[in-house]
């Protein structure tokens, strides 16, 4: 290739070692743009959320309806506690990570399934990894989409540091989609207020938290958290989410709210 049609980072990278820290430490520029800057990522929790059935989703669902038209959505769903299940018989089986990632992967598609034939009737398609490529037409049409939350690594999933339990999951793939497309949002829908001091489920006496950086989280050092932890990793080297915000989608209106950019549940911060 002929020099002159090369940036100065083109020359280095085509003669340079990728393992060189300075020569990675350019490529950082310029910033990446933001692809869709006006969607937010709503992931709705399988466990906390969908798995409670009609008395949590139906209202949920109205209020996707409601907002349609005035904010645009990208929904990832959960897998809950039929991938736990799912995840105890392979384990029983002795199936790696990687095929468990693959079971976590059809629960989750279960759960986007359902919300799309819930959300159908206003038009919103339910999409796989295949179709992110028609997301900003979707988006432009009809507002929404749903997906599955899995990051799509399944067989290629990395083993945790522990056990076998697919490390990267619903919180995180949806994460991801939120950082690489550079969206506003990545709203988490549970059935708590946000981040506490411990499960409020298990420790009545527990504090509710309503700001937090992950270096404070990381001080705080507690023994269970509202995320999947891998989020709060990749939060850490995150060019465009360097914020997230849990809230409590069984309180009506919670949702517009934070799509609003108020301040509802708990926002955890990179910085
Ligand atoms: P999802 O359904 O999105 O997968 P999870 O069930 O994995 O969500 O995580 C949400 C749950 O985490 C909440 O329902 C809550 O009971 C639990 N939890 C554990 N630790 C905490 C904490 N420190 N603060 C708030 N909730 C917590
Ligand atoms: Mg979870």
């Amino acid at each position: 290739m002929q020099d002159e049609l090369l940036t100065e980072l083109g020359k280095s990278l085509l003669s340079g070692s990728l393992d060189d820290e300075r020569l990675m430490e350019r490529t950082g520029a310029p910033l990446p743009v933001q692809i869709l800057p006006e969607a937010n990522v709503i992931k709705i929790g399988g466990q906390s959320f969908i798995d409670r059935g009609r008395a949590a989703v139906f209202p949920l669902i109205e209020e996707i309806a409601e907002n349609l038209g005035r904010h645009k959505m990208i929904i990832g769903t959960g897998a809950g506690t039929r991938a736990r299940h799912a995840y105890s018989v392979g384990i029983d089986l002795g199936l790696p990570t990687g095929v468990l990632s693959v079971l976590g992967t059809f629960v989750s598609m279960q759960n986007a399934r359902m919300l799309n034939y819930l959300l159908a009737k206003y038009g919103i398609p339910f999409i796989e990894p295949a179709q992110f490529a028609q997301l900003p037409h979707y988006l432009a049409e009809r507002g929404a989409v749903i997906f599955f939350g899995m990051p799509p690594y399944t067989f290629w999933h990395q083993n945790p540091t522990m056990g076998r339990i697919p490390p990267h999951r619903t919180d995180t793939g949806s994460y991801l989609v939120s950082e690489v497309f550079g969206t506003k949002a990545m709203i988490y829908v549970k059935d708590e207020r946000g981040l506490y001091t411990a499960d409020p489920k298990k420790e009545k006496g527990a504090r509710f938290i309503p700001k937090i950086t992950i270096s404070e989280l990381e001080e705080l050092d507690l023994k269970d958290v509202v995320v999947e932890r891998s989020v709060l990793e990749m939060m850490k080297h995150a060019v465009h989410r360097r914020s997230i915000q849990v809230i409590n989608g069984l309180e009506r209106g919670l949702l517009t709210r934070a799509l609003e950019g108020e301040h509802v549940g708990t926002i955890i911060t990179a910085d």
